[in-house]
């Protein structure tokens, strides 16, 4: 893992090992699921990783 941030991802999940300064992501891609999804509440972000 680089210092670099996903451009265009913000993401508040400060819980997630990836996450940085409270609205950040420092994985090198991330994957968002389920393909079926209806609303953004039944999305997420399959590469949450606990601290
Ligand atoms: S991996 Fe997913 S949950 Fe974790 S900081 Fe990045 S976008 Fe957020």
């Amino acid at each position: 893992m680089d210092n670099k941030t996903l451009n265009g991802v913000k993401c508040i999940v400060t819980s997630c090992f990836y996450n940085k300064d409270g609205n950040k992501c420092m994985a090198d891609q991330i994957l968002v699921e389920p393909k079926n999804a209806q609303t953004s509440d039944d999305t997420d972000c399959s590469t949450f990783r606990p601290k």
